[in-house]
């Protein structure tokens, strides 16, 4: 028997799709849903129609733009001879808020996971060696301290070393298992600033 109306449950069922969504938060988030007014309800809605039309990858550095190239790779005062390595476009954004680094970035999109059956081939890799074809002096190596971090940067380094290119890994000031985005902006600098050569 239906409890809702069928709009109620196909509202439901769609929330219920999007992570950290279970199906109780899902049925508080559709009733709040239908008793919003039209307009910012359609505004919603249209926020999430338009990022998915216009959000694109950066042609050089893979993180989520607008435009062919990110304002990042675009900046004239960045040194494009050292590029930072990180899982996604938060944690680009973590760094970014520091202010600190002057780099160019690399978004891998994820991390190895044999575990959930990620492969290199699954990551932005392959994009990555590419770019070291230019003038690279210097990759820092920028993924999480989880397992699936710390094993895609080995991988990283054993791949890039044999090409000549200084590797270098963020000081594990980072918390084990924590994500770059929730952490401080002085612990980000103190990780990047005690960096060690791979
Ligand atoms: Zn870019």
């Amino acid at each position: 028997m239906e409890y809702y109306s069928s709009h109620i449950s196909k509202l439901i069922e769609e929330l219920s799709r999007l992570p950290g969504i279970g199906a109780k938060t899902a049925g508080r988030l559709a009733f709040h849903i239908i008793n919003m007014p039209e307009e910012q309800v359609q505004s919603i809605a249209n926020a999430m129609v338009e990022a998915k039309k216009n959000v694109r990858y950066c042609k050089e550095c893979f993180t989520l733009t607008d435009n062919e190239l990110c304002p990042i790779c675009k900046g004239k005062g960045r040194n494009h001879k050292m590029i930072m390595v990180v899982e996604n476009t938060r944690d680009l954004a973590a760094y970014e808020k520091t202010g600190k680094y002057n780099g160019v970035y690399h978004v891998l999109h994820g991390a190895i996971s044999p575990m959930l059956g990620i492969s290199p081939n699954d990551i932005k890799l392959k994009e990555l060696i590419e770019r070291l074809k230019g003038e690279v002096e210097e990759i820092i190596i920028a993924t999480n301290s989880s397992v699936e971090g710390e094993t895609t940067a080995m991988y990283i380094s054993k791949l890039v070393k044999p090409l000549g290119v200084k590797v270098t890994r963020i000081a594990s000031g980072v918390p084990v298992g924590g994500d770059l985005e929730y952490i401080d902006e002085m612990t980000l600098y103190r990780a990047l600033e005690g960096r060690t050569e791979l």
